[in-house]
């Protein structure tokens, strides 16, 4: 299995419009981060979670030539701002994108998107086969992935488990039911706002409590602020398994 992080930065993205924060006026290129999305090639499969604003941008840096599924952990629109932008896929595939999402981040999608839905549909619109997806397992083709309910303050989103690899992003809080589908990872990824509390994200100390309890193997962090700190920095202060995770890295996965 290959992990593509194809964005690791929160909803306004590092450097957010205008700012001139030290690490947002960084060089280094590890400081620079698009909207949290990752791309899972998987027993032939291409899947990808999430599309935010730069799902566009994303797909092509990385190369994405064919989309078998797209994964929405929830319907906050850093992660679904881009679903328009999955037509290419609708031409190059000459048929509908598989989307997997719960039935309540579909009900968000029918207000974000509503020409989608739209009886008489304009020429051209996004043609999309919406799969519902509830908490436990569902198939993609001859691969199961389970999805697991974590909470996002009040807000369930679902993170995924595709075998050996977790990818949990927006979240402050996993229930101990949950916990154990998460346990034990080769690789785990998990949401790391900032250093300071927030409501709705757990923090780079909440995280890597989170991380040990866990027991991956290798666990890194997304969805970062630039209030985290610059990209080396912050990971020389990590433990020797975990890290910052960046814009473009791949991570390989040996199959069980
Ligand atoms: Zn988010
Ligand atoms: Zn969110």
């Amino acid at each position: 299995m290959r992990v593509t992080f194809l964005g690791t930065g929160t909803s306004q993205g590092v450097p957010p419009i205008g700012c001139t924060s030290p690490v947002c006026l960084s060089e280094d290129s590890k400081d620079k981060r698009l909207r949290a999305s990752i791309w899972v090639e998987w027993k032939g499969l291409s899947i990808v979670v999430d599309a935010g604003p730069d799902f566009r941008y994303q797909l092509i840096r990385a190369g994405v030539k064919r989309l078998d599924a797209l994964l929405f952990t929830h319907e906050h629109r850093d992660h679904t701002a881009g679903l328009d932008d999955i037509r290419p896929f609708n031409y190059l595939q000459s048929g509908l994108v598989d989307v997997y999402c719960s039935d309540r981040v579909l009900s968000a999608f029918k207000s974000q998107y509503d020409y989608i839905f739209s009886e008489h549909p304009y020429p051209g619109i996004p043609l999309i086969n919406f799969n519902i997806i509830e908490n436990g397992q569902f198939l993609v083709g001859d691969c199961w992935i389970t999805a697991v309910e974590v909470m996002h303050y009040k807000l369930p989103v679902h993170a995924f488990v595709f075998g050996d690899f977790a990818y949990v992003t927006d979240a402050n809080f996993i229930s101990e039911s949950q916990k154990e589908l998460l346990r034990n990872k080769k690789v785990l990824v998990l949401n790391a706002l900032r250093k300071e509390n927030h409501i709705s994200h757990f923090t780079l100390d909440e995280a890597v409590a989170m991380g040990k309890e866990l027991a991956a193997e290798q666990v890194y962090f997304t969805h970062m602020s630039h209030q985290i700190g610059f990209h080396e920095e912050v990971n020389q202060s990590l433990p020797p398994n975990m890290a910052l995770a960046y814009d473009g890295q791949v991570v390989d996965i040996p199959s069980q």
